[in-house]
């Protein structure tokens, strides 16, 4: 997608946080931690993150936020895991899971789908929960026995839900 937008002549400023939004007359000005940048125009697409940008303007999108993580495993035979053999896959009860077959990778993907290990953006880690990698291990023991081990660490990210989305 970066390489796209650059494809298309967008100017990306990496590792620049935006501080704040502020409306003017001719449009808005980005204050940024590398200074200010007039646009006519913005777009936030800060996920998680998007209130405290735009709670000065009083504005509000209510919001549910946990951390959320996947967890590859790797199966002896992998070659039985590839997408033409085995489909995307979601479990739904009382706790939902999800996955996705080998995309030519050594290993399967899975998680638990909204895990309610609900903090702020503030609070997060880049540290995933044993835990729910154990949980995750139990449940596919139950459905794909033959997932294999948990390969490499399991990776964080947050997960922002509309609340009126929730399931
Ligand atoms: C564990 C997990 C697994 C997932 N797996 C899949 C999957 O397999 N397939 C799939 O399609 N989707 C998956 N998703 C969902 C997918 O990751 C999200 O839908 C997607 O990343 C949302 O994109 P986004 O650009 O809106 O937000 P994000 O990817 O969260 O990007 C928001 C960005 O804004 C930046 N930001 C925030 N505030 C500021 C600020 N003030 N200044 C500058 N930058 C800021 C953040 O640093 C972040 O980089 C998964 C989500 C999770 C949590």
């Amino acid at each position: 997608m970066q390489y796209q937008a650059r494809a298309f002549g967008a100017v990306l400023k990496e590792n620049t946080r935006v501080d704040k939004v502020t409306p003017d007359a001719n449009g808005v000005i980005v204050k940024t931690s590398n200074g200010p940048v007039h646009a006519r125009k913005v777009i936030l697409a800060a996920d998680a993150w998007i209130n405290k940008l735009l709670s000065p303007l009083h504005a509000e999108i209510p919001l549910r936020v946990m951390q959320e993580q996947i967890t590859y495993f790797k199966p002896t035979n992998v070659e039985r895991f590839e997408p033409s053999k085995f489909p995307v896959w979601i479990w739904g009860a009382e706790k939902w899971f999800y996955g996705f077959p080998s995309y030519g990778e050594h290993s399967i993907k899975a998680g638990r789908d909204v895990s309610e290990n609900l903090m702020t953006p503030e609070q997060r880690t880049f540290t995933h929960s044993t835990e729910l990698e154990d949980e995750l291990s139990r449940f596919m023991d139950t459905i794909i026995p033959t997932k294999g081990q948990t390969y490499g660490q399991s990776l964080v990210n947050m997960l922002s839900l509309l609340i009126d989305n929730c399931h």
